[in-house]
């Protein structure tokens, strides 16, 4: 007779080791199940919600487990595929399975005692009765904007076990997570006219001869309107979309308030990820042109041969194009596709381009939305149902560990993007990677796709590991843009330079503006300076925190930590010598921002950085406004050259080259020139060539040469070949391991103590330092960081196996114990 399983290994939503056994009571033992949430107690009084991972019936040896206080799910919340990446993810990044727990679970379905919740007020109050007494009671006592703990809500109630109960009134989406409020979502609405209801055949009759005399251009409205209202049998069609109607004439906003508010016409706003079935053909799949029919036709002929396939396809060839042809294919074989994007709050245009071909059955995922819409779309994407499911599902990295219904295709768009990394905290996973991996668990396809390859898939594209499809042509014959270099330090000599901008460039804004054409501007930092200098003893302004300079911001009128955050005033003396004498040095976001404004003092200027993009709205207002021409010149940072799509871009600036290029990173050179590359594809991507202006000390910079002739190819060969030089990916593995400690010394004697073990295993070759990084302190620790190279013969497994002893042999000593050991494997 089989044992009976009394035991449930869990995973704790903590950065703890391994599984935790607990003991199922009699009354659980036919509701516990894998991949169910149990509630259990960890430490001295916390709940947490844990998932089932093992039963079993063996009898832990030292100690006599805890029992599971409740079941949550009636069904598993986790299914073993999702399991199987967890594993995955957790052995390649050498983290803990409660670490990828927590990147992997929305919100709502990691509860704990301490979880903060409030009353949804986006939901009315329909249904409100179909809550029982301890529902309602629990209603009641939130409200919207002041949020109760799990624990409080207990006491309210005067009962121990409430969990179940706050789990049904977050699936009924009465109650969602504090934390979210900061970055409340808000449904993208569509609006619809339609004749007022009050408006019969004769009264529009009287009405159109009163306006018609009377104003005129509320006339011309009307007509167009009824001309998209009787389809030619003379039908009534019923809502059309105000965006097809503004799209035909440039009618104002106003002109439709007046017809409104005089009850001829009606308005209804419709959220765009609910559109039904009828606008979802409203736009169809635009026809590939013979270049892209190319690209699609090798992309489904490699993907016999190789299940990853890597689309290098310059800037504007239509690569969105070729992406959307084959996720239709994929939703015709009734699958669905995940399409990972490296940032998606850059990406409400792509999001409004894919939404307009599929309609209601796309799904979009990332951290800034609430609870309630973060759970919808869990539970939509995993449903068996095609019908309550999701075709395509847009996301950010945590998307690939969704349940998935039947996943055929994975599309990483950018893929050379480094946010695809998550750097803190573990699991420090690559998206990309991950998806290969999962694309291949799940017997379904990956597409990277990119204008500008990272080095590893263009290597394994080359070594035919990945399928190679090369897309060259810009779409409709334009142009790549014509890319001019000024050396900047000439032009300081001859003393042609007014303030950040080379005479020649001044002169090509000046002639853009005069043609009405836009301006992007680049510059690769944020804040007005880089720091505060004394001219007379030398004094740079430090974080109290971390050992970094502090960013001066003009506009907030004071000094930044770019590492921890914290804000300091300005200094109006030096703390060293007490000169008054302060200058800024180096130039970022804000300054190009003040300069050119004061250039050009009658245009519209905007900037798009960190600063000025914290909350989603102010991001798209930025955005819409350069669309629609209502802004001339838009500066930036990195953002600005991410996967925008502007009409009437001329000229793209890019400020200053050489930090980017002199940035002491092994990986900068291949930032620099995909940087460049990328912003210069924002320039001239409809009928006219646009025109790229690189300032730069060093013209002749092997980079810089590259990106002017669009060499992709042989900047890739010699960067490659420096690569197997110096011995870096792609020819050999890396991982990182920092050691955090408050007190110096302790930080310095773990690195040094870490270092000789492992130089014992792996020999002094392998591993480097330990080095005093660039910023040697952050947030109060101090860092060493040690890096370890291994070929990739060299069995990687056995190389972590190794850290994982040193891990151990340092959790056995008292004094090396408190050292924090944070490992990146294939750190970007
Ligand atoms: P990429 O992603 O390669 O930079 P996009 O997919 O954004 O390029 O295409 C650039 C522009 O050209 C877009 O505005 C897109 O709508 C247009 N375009 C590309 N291919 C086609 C096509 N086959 N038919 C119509 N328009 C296209
Ligand atoms: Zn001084
Ligand atoms: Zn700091």
């Amino acid at each position: 007779m089989q044992a009976e399983n009394v035991y449930a290994d869990v995973i704790l939503p903590l950065s703890v080791e391994g599984l935790y056994t607990y003991e199922i009571p009699e009354e659980y033992i036919d509701s516990v199940a894998i991949g169910k949430r149990v509630i259990v107690q960890f430490g001295k009084q916390k709940i947490y919600s844990a998932l089932v991972r093992k039963l079993h019936s063996i009898k832990p040896d030292h100690y006599k487990p805890k029992e599971i206080l409740e079941v949550l799910d009636s069904e598993p919340m986790v299914t073993e595929m999702q399991f199987r990446l967890w594993d995955w993810v957790c052995d390649y990044y050498m983290c803990n399975l409660g670490d990828v727990m927590n990147a992997a679970l929305p919100p709502a379905l990691k509860l704990q005692s301490e979880t903060l919740l409030i009353r949804n007020e986006d939901k009315d109050d329909e249904g409100i009765e179909d809550l029982n007494e301890k529902e309602y009671k629990i209603l009641s006592s939130l409200s919207v904007d002041s949020g109760l703990t799990i624990n409080s809500i207990a006491a309210i109630l005067g009962q121990k076990s409430v969990m179940h109960l706050i789990k049904n009134l977050i699936e009924k989406g009465w109650v969602i997570l504090h934390e979210e409020i900061k970055d409340k979502y808000k449904p993208r609405l569509k609006s619809y006219i339609s004749l007022h209801q009050d408006v019969d055949e004769s009264k529009l009759k009287l009405v159109l001869d009163e306006l018609e005399r009377r104003a005129p251009k509320q006339f011309e409205l009307m007509m167009l309107f009824l001309k998209h209202f009787y389809s030619a049998s003379g039908k009534a069609n019923g809502n059309i979309s105000k965006d097809i109607l503004k799209s035909e004439k440039e009618f104002s906003d106003a002109a439709f308030r007046t017809l409104i508010q005089k009850s001829i016409l009606a308005e209804e706003s419709v959220e765009v990820s609910r559109l039904n079935d009828a606008d979802k053909n409203e736009i169809k799949l635009k026809t590939l042109n013979p270049a892209q029919q190319q690209s699609y036709d090798e992309i489904r002929a490699s993907w016999k041969v190789s299940g990853v396939s890597l689309l290098f396809g310059v800037t504007s060839s239509g690569k969105t194009e070729v992406y959307t042809h084959l996720i239709q294919d994929v939703i015709d074989r009734g699958e669905q596709v995940l399409y990972l994007l490296p940032e998606i709050a850059l990406t409400n245009q792509l999001i409004d381009r894919l939404n307009k071909v599929f309609g209601g059955r796309v799904g979009v995922y990332h951290s800034g939305l609430n609870s309630a819409v973060r759970y919808e779309v869990w539970q939509k994407s995993g449903n068996p149902d095609p019908a309550e499911s999701y075709d395509l599902i847009l996301g950010a990295r945590s998307s690939l560990f969704l349940p998935f219904r039947k996943l055929g295709l994975i599309i990483v768009d950018e893929e050379h993007d480094s946010s695809f990394k998550q750097h803190d905290p573990s699991p420090r996973y690559h998206a990309r990677d991950s998806a290969i991996m999962l694309a291949h668990m799940l017997g379904a396809k990956t597409l990277l796709g990119s204008a500008t390859p990272s080095l590893e898939s263009w290597h394994n594209a080359k070594e035919g590991k990945y399928g190679f499809i090369k897309l060259s042509e810009r779409y409709g014959g334009v142009k790549m843009p014509l890319i001019e270099v000024v050396n900047i330090r000439e032009e300081t000599r001859k003393k042609l330079l007014s303030g950040l901008f080379s005479s020649y460039l001044k002169e090509k804004i000046t002639e853009t503006l005069k043609n009405g054409e836009q301006i992007i501007l680049f510059q690769n930092r944020r804040g007005f300076s880089n720091m505060l200098e004394c001219r007379s003893c030398g004094w740079v302004p430090q974080c109290k925190h971390c050992d970094v300079s502090l960013t001066y911001h003009k506009q907030s009128n004071n000094l930044k930590c770019h590492y921890c955050g914290s804000v300091y005033n300005v200094f109006q003396t030096c703390s060293a010598c007490g000169s008054t004498d302060l200058k800024v040095k180096g130039f970022g976001t804000e300054k190009v921002e003040e300069e050119i404004s004061a250039a050009f003092p009658a245009i519209k200027v905007s900037r798009m950085d960190h600063d000025t993009t914290r909350s989603k709205k102010s991001l798209s207002k930025i955005l819409e406004d350069f669309a629609e021409n209502r802004v001339n010149i838009l500066v930036g940072t990195q953002m600005v050259t991410k996967g925008l799509d502007f009409d009437n871009v001329n000229i793209v600036g890019i400020l200053n080259a050489d930090n980017m290029i002199n940035f002491p990173d092994f990986r900068s050179h291949e930032r620099a020139f995909q940087l460049m590359a990328q912003v210069s594809g924002r320039a001239g991507r409809r009928a006219k060539q646009g025109r790229v202006i690189i300032q730069t000390g060093d013209p002749n910079h092997h980079v810089i040469r590259k990106v002017v002739e669009h060499d992709y190819e042989s900047f890739y060969e010699q960067e490659l070949n420096e690569r197997m030089t110096f011995r870096y990916p792609p020819f050999y593995r890396l991982i990182r391991i920092s050691l955090k400690h408050k007190k110096e010394h302790t930080a310095s004697l773990g690195a040094n103590k870490f270092v000789s073990y492992l130089r014992h295993y792996l020999g002094n070759e392998r591993v480097l330092g330990p080095e005093i990084p660039m910023v040697p302190r952050v947030k109060n620790y101090y860092i060493r960081n040690v890096l370890i190279k291994a070929e990739k013969e060299h069995s990687f497994a056995k190389v972590k196996e190794i850290i994982g002893i040193v891990q151990q042999m340092f959790k056995s000593d008292p004094e090396l114990r408190p050292v924090q050991i944070h490992i990146d494997v294939d750190p970007v």
